[in-house]
């Protein structure tokens, strides 16, 4: 697998906060609410139909009907052709079964023996289905077709693919297009990878939420707003303001651990406020500043500490703003370090450093 670049991610990340801040400035709300709104419908509509999707592409037998019933609900691959067309593939009832078998078992994880796959799928579904006499082969739909099939059962690694929406976005963050010769396969793995590297950005991680049902498939998340948050209207609706009434904390995700999360979120809000009342964001046990100290161009770097530890807290008790100190790294530490098992509390280390 290719090796991410840094310097590719800060691009990204540069537009990507750039393009929030503006709307966020534009609509009056905080980047957060922003995020909760643009692509919103979308994503939900990934996050219902993809996983049923692929739960008809993994049975040992692929039932057509049932494919074919789940995919139709997939906004991606909503257009009128794209269901006349998937109509006429299916309808090749063996023909497709195989196609589409061919095409999942055992897919590669070699970028180019995959675009290889992908172009070879495109190629049967053009001819079983994915065209029509005055207007010649639907190329963009079956690959359109066949990327919303990979989305479904790789949403690591694919994202469903109009070629259009992707170059817009693109654009926009600045990074590279694919050659134009490429055929659709190496396109669809383009904007996967694009997609990644969007969910790598520092904008992304500290402003999206990571909590199923919509949010822990981070591809279908930039999907969805890639597909329709692009040129957001401003919303008339009321924005959910998560920030009224504190936010679910330590939700129990179902990793290999079972792992409490500290809301980023909470934490970023945190900052944000901390920032007007003190641009050089000091620690609030030592005064130390890292924007000072450092001499850093970038706002914000500071830890948050949980004043009560996330460990103890419930399965859906809420942490509130004032319950999070702002502190450099040396004080976080010895926050939970001095005391051995017990957590000192803010006053506790400010006047041990004091003394
Ligand atoms: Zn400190």
């Amino acid at each position: 697998m290719e090796k991410y670049s840094f310097e590719k991610i800060e691009i990204i990340n540069e537009n990507f906060s750039l393009w929030l801040n503006k709307l966020a400035k534009d609509w009056g709300r905080t980047i957060e609410e922003v995020a909760l709104f643009i692509g919103n419908e979308e994503i939900t509509n990934r996050t219902q139909n993809y996983p049923k999707v692929a739960k008809t592409l993994t049975t040992k037998t692929i039932d057509l009907n049932n494919f074919s019933k789940a995919i139709s609900k997939c906004w991606a691959l909503g257009g009128r052709f794209d269901s006349i067309h998937l109509n006429s593939f299916i309808n090749n009832n063996i023909k497709a079964q195989d196609a589409i078998n061919n095409f999942i078992r055992e897919f590669p994880m070699d970028d180019s023996e995959a675009a290889i796959r992908i172009d070879n799928f495109i190629h049967i579904a053009v001819k079983l289905g994915f065209n029509k006499k005055e207007k010649g082969n639907d190329l963009a739909g079956a690959a359109l077709f066949a990327s919303t099939i990979l989305t479904s059962l790789y949403p690591t690694r694919f994202v469903d693919f109009r070629y259009n929406r992707w170059e817009v976005l693109a654009k926009k963050m600045a990074y590279d297009l694919p050659p134009l010769k490429d055929n659709y396969g190496a396109k669809i793995l383009w904007a996967g990878k694009f997609a990644i590297y969007i969910c790598e950005t520092e904008t992304y991680k500290n402003i999206w939420p990571t909590e199923p049902p919509n949010y822990d498939k981070p591809l279908w998340v930039i999907s969805g707003i890639c597909w329709k948050g692009l040129n957001p209207e401003k919303p008339d609706i009321e924005l959910p303001n998560p920030y009224n009434d504190g936010f679910p904390e330590g939700q129990k995700k179902r990793v290999l651990h079972e792992k409490r999360e500290r809301n980023r979120k909470l934490i970023q809000k945190a900052k944000e406020i901390a920032l007007k009342k003190d641009p050089l964001l000091c620690c609030e046990i030592c005064n130390f500043s890292f924007k000072k100290s450092y001499n850093m161009l970038r706002d914000g770097f500071i830890e948050a500490h949980h004043k009560t530890p996330v460990a103890e807290l419930k399965e859906n008790s809420k942490t509130k703003i004032e319950d999070l100190a702002l502190v450099c790294a040396n004080c976080h530490r010895m926050l939970h370090y001095y005391g051995g098992n017990k957590t000192l509390s803010i006053e506790e280390l400010k006047n041990i450093l004091n003394n």
